[in-house]
């Protein structure tokens, strides 16, 4: 274990466009319930999980009265806003701050990375703290509108105050596509990294699980895995090595031992 945390992080200092992937993993241990794992949301609830198939059809049919069930219906993941970031999130951010992480590319919609203080980061598939135009794009701070005045003065759906727009919540719903910007720039990342740290998650969802694929078919980058467990991508051959382990463990060790090389540089 030593000698891979040693490893990964000279890989690290001697990367010149290292990015991290992040997944559910790296947020379990800030007490974020997973989906499908045996206390998963929707494993103990099935009902939830078919009426989250069904919301994106259901808004775009009628946009209105889906953001009046939204206001009046309980969010699945409990109450998201008093999650707090972990030592893994926080080590990411001291990897970006130390200028050796790029981009931090995640599939969770927590906004944990963002409370962390990464600023470049690529919420792929949304954040439960914004809202987005489904026409221009723009992301707007929740308290930008007042939900419950539209909802009294029957004006749902909220509208882009820049393009009239439809505004719906960043969280990318089943069915609808990754925004555009977004998908955009994770697969630039994807194609001009030299090193890529994948945490907590076995990446088997696409289209996220095309940007691993995607560094792995050039040559010169290094591709890291920190996992509790093996996944695909460890025996697929996509990781070049595999950190079994927390990442709240893992990476916290790995920024220490970063801060130590570059001192003796
Ligand atoms: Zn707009």
């Amino acid at each position: 274990m030593e000698e891979l945390i040693e490893r990964a992080s000279r890989d690290l200092v001697n990367a010149k466009h290292a990015i991290a992937l992040t997944g559910a993993g790296i947020s379990t241990e800030s007490g974020i319930p997973d989906f499908r794992g045996p206390s998963g949301v929707w494993t103990k609830d099935p009902e939830a999980e078919r009426r989250a198939y069904r919301s994106y059809d259901r808004f775009l049919e009628d946009p209105g009265a889906w953001w009046e069930e939204r206001l009046t219906a309980p969010s699945v993941l409990g109450s998201l806003e008093e999650a707090v970031p972990n030592p893994g999130h926080r080590a990411l951010f001291e990897l970006e701050e130390l200028g050796v992480l790029k981009c931090v590319i995640t599939q969770n919609v927590d906004g944990l990375h963002e409370k962390a203080g990464n600023k470049h980061l690529l919420e792929y598939h949304g954040s439960v703290s914004k809202f987005r135009c489904t026409a221009c794009g723009l992301r707007f701070n929740q308290d930008a509108f007042d939900l419950a005045k539209l909802a009294s003065e029957n004006r749902f759906p909220p509208n882009c105050p820049e393009c009239r727009g439809i505004i719906k919540t960043d969280t990318v719903s089943f069915g609808e596509p990754i925004p555009g910007d977004v998908a955009r720039k994770s697969l630039e990342e994807a194609g001009k990294c030299d090193l890529m740290l994948i945490c907590g998650t076995s990446a088997v969802v696409y289209p996220f699980a095309s940007l691993p694929r995607v560094a792995r078919g050039r040559t010169a980058v290094t591709i890291i895995e920190l996992n509790a467990e093996p996944t695909p991508l460890t025996g697929e051959g996509i990781s070049d090595y595999f950190i079994q382990g927390k990442t709240g463990e893992v990476l916290p060790r790995i920024a220490e031992e970063v801060k130590k090389i570059r001192k003796q540089v």
